[in-house]
């Protein structure tokens, strides 16, 4: 066990990395911080950048670096991610994003950098199944046997599609995955900080390899 461990979890959208970055945050006790749920608060709270954020996201588009690399460096400075340790899911998306990353971890760096790998045909697979709670985030995989309403466990909160859910918008962010985020793969490994983890099998499996590699990086 790592405390106070800094990560990156790296990953097409789908492969699970949501729920795998929750389980981690848990063991290692250290924030969860996600710039897609971070974008979404700001969507539900209908700040400036929520209203900016809404139309990209939807549409499987990619928010600009500057916003981006401000929104993470603010919240890399407050007191439990500068204290304890964090995983970011869904930072850095860009090589641009890494670089700045670099910079604003110079004094305290990342212990490891994962790639959970799975295959796009899985992913998408996934994704259409994908159900997730309005208000506190909980995914869900939908077999068609729920009944609607739909009511999240944890919060009693609604349990829907998400907007960017549609099929274009899936096929949009993964093409900009290939072309934006895979070129991070080859950034992390040729600095030798790469671990590379196969996200495809049970969630409990692939949580352990999770935490084996996060141990082995060590
Ligand atoms: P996620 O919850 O990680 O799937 O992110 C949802 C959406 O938020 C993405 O499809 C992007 O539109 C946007 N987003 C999240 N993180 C970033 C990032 N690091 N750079 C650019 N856009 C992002």
């Amino acid at each position: 066990m790592i405390p106070g461990a800094r990560l990156i979890i790296l990953g097409r959208q789908g492969a699970g990395k949501g729920t795998q970055c929750v389980r981690l945050s848990r063991h290692f006790v250290v924030p969860h911080i996600s710039t897609g749920d971070m974008l979404r608060a700001a969507v539900r709270e209908g700040t400036e950048l929520g209203l900016m954020a809404k139309k990209v996201m939807d549409a499987g588009g990619l928010i600009g670096d500057e916003i981006m690399i401000g929104l993470v460096d603010e919240r890399l400075k407050r007191a439990d991610a500068s204290t304890r340790g964090y995983i970011l899911d869904g930072f850095p998306r860009t090589v641009a994003q890494a670089e700045a990353l670099d910079r604003l971890t110079k004094e305290r760096p990342i212990h490891a950098v994962i790639d959970l790998d799975v295959p796009r045909e899985i992913v998408l697979d996934r994704i259409s199944a994908r159900r997730v709670c309005r208000d506190c985030g909980t995914n869900y995989t939908a077999t068609g046997n729920e009944s609607q309403p739909w009511i999240c466990d944890v919060c009693g909160g609604d349990v829907q599609q998400r907007d960017d859910d549609t099929p274009e918008a899936v096929n949009r962010r993964l093409d900009l995955y290939e072309s934006q985020t895979s070129p991070l793969v080859k950034y992390y490994s040729a600095q030798n900080r790469l671990a590379v983890v196969n996200g495809v099998g049970h969630p409990d499996h692939v949580f352990r390899r999770l935490t084996d590699a996060v141990e082995a990086r060590r």
